[in-house]
């Protein structure tokens, strides 16, 4: 079982591995060639493409953009800033320029941070037109006052916007949303983790035999694909979905994070919980406050879906966060592999909740049945009160999610015991 973990971390760090050097962006050919990558693996998934100019809610998809060379040269010749040799170079969406300027023009398009003065700086102007490079602040500090050539050869222009889906069919039409961005170049933990665990999940959900509820999955870029998305999708949204995770910042060996959703008491947000309650040892519980990824949209008032995130190092919580340090050494198979486990278990806690209601009146005479230890002594005390406590709660309003957390017993090992019970028709599913 062990051996089978590990090999899986070792796979899902391997797709990083691949997908790390390509440049994505909310659209354009890194993108397109992520989304290539996901699809070999994944042969049912759809690839979608939204034209520029596609009315969404209060956006609009924007051009798309995309770039083949961005450098600075010094007046010798020498090029000291190479998109080349790290795509975070390049300010995202930046415009084409190509042209000498002198220290102080260059300064003002030169982003670092002196807190961190190693690290190349992520960040992107979609929406208003810029251009820039990042660097580290170690370097911005050997810049001569002098002239130097900028260029970015990139081009804004009418294209699309892509979008992976892959919708997995169940029993029920009721749907289990996972939402994952695939927008960010370079950047390990957020965000290439999100996807790579998406997929892991997804090749587990098409092996099971039975699936009791439909599964939807999207990769998307964060914020305008979700928007673009929910446009689309909204009214069957509303009506299907049932549970639901943003994937994202899953890939480091940090302690577990959790997002709850706005409404705060979602089946998801009962599930992530006492799945994390159960099987780690500590997590970091966020607020909604603290939200910062397409559950913005998700759960804003009128789309009001169920949709929390289960994390390790949160974004915006990690010092790597956002900069060249967030890199394949950041995060690791057994990081991957933890997240992966620990939303595979809400994934299986989701399909296991029913509501059940004894049909015995009084406590049954657990003897028996032989579910009740004939010896008594402290140990079965203590499995006879389990039982007594979880048939205590049967009472056809409360779901094993529910009684998990009131009695403080393990879900997992509730599920095993309504088996039983069922099988002993001492209780019936609602
Ligand atoms: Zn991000």
């Amino acid at each position: 079982m062990n051996k089978d973990k590990d090999k899986n971390g070792k796979i899902m760090y391997s797709w990083a591995k691949d997908l790390y050097p390509m440049c994505r962006s909310i659209t354009g050919d890194g993108v397109r060639k992520t989304l290539a990558y996901f699809n070999k693996l994944l042969p049912d998934l759809k690839i979608e493409s939204v034209p520029t100019g596609t009315k969404a809610f209060d956006w609009v998809v924007p051009n798309e953009w995309n770039v083949r060379s961005a450098y600075i040269k010094d007046q010798s010749g020498r090029k000291i800033v190479d998109f080349k040799k790290n795509n975070l170079h390049v300010v995202g969406y930046s415009e084409p320029v190509n042209k000498l300027v002198d220290f102080s023009e260059l300064n003002n398009h030169l982003h670092s941070l002196p807190d961190q003065p190693n690290a190349i700086p992520y960040v992107t102007s979609y929406y208003s037109k810029n251009w820039g490079f990042c660097i580290s602040h170690n370097q911005r500090k050997l810049l001569k006052k002098k002239k130097y050539q900028v260029v970015i050869d990139s081009d804004l222009k009418k294209g699309n916007l892509n979008y992976g889906e892959i919708i997995i069919k169940g029993d029920e039409d009721k749907e289990i949303l996972l939402s994952t961005y695939i927008c960010h170049p370079s950047l390990a933990n957020d965000n290439l983790s999100g996807p790579i665990v998406t997929a892991s999940l997804i090749k587990w959900i098409q092996k099971l035999k039975k699936r009791r509820y439909t599964y939807r999955v999207i990769f998307i870029p964060e914020t305008i694909g979700s928007i673009v998305y929910l446009s689309r999708y909204l009214n069957h949204l509303k009506k299907n979905i049932i549970a639901g995770f943003v994937v994202t910042c899953v890939g480091d060996n940090n302690t577990y994070s959790f997002l709850p959703s706005r409404k705060e008491n979602t089946l998801t947000d009962r599930v992530a919980k006492n799945v994390l309650n159960h099987n780690v040892d500590s997590y970091k519980v966020y607020s909604f406050l603290d939200r910062g990824s397409d559950e913005r949209q998700y759960c804003s008032p009128g789309i009001d879906l169920p949709i929390c995130s289960i994390m390790r190092s949160k974004y915006n919580a990690y010092p790597e966060y956002h900069t060249s340090l967030d890199n394949l050494n950041f995060i690791s198979p057994t990081g991957l592999q933890g997240s992966y486990d620990i939303l595979k278990k809400c994934i299986k806690l989701i399909n296991a909740n029913f509501i059940f209601k004894t049909k015995v009146l009084c406590e049954p005479q657990l003897s028996k049945y032989n579910l009740y230890p004939k010896i008594s002594s402290k140990i079965n005390y203590k499995n006879g009160k389990k039982l007594q406590n979880f048939l205590a709660y049967c009472d056809g309003t409360n779901d094993l999610v529910n009684i998990s957390e009131k009695i403080n017993e393990d879900a997992f090992d509730l599920i095993k015991l309504t088996q039983e019970l069922l099988k002993l028709n001492l209780i019936k599913k609602l």
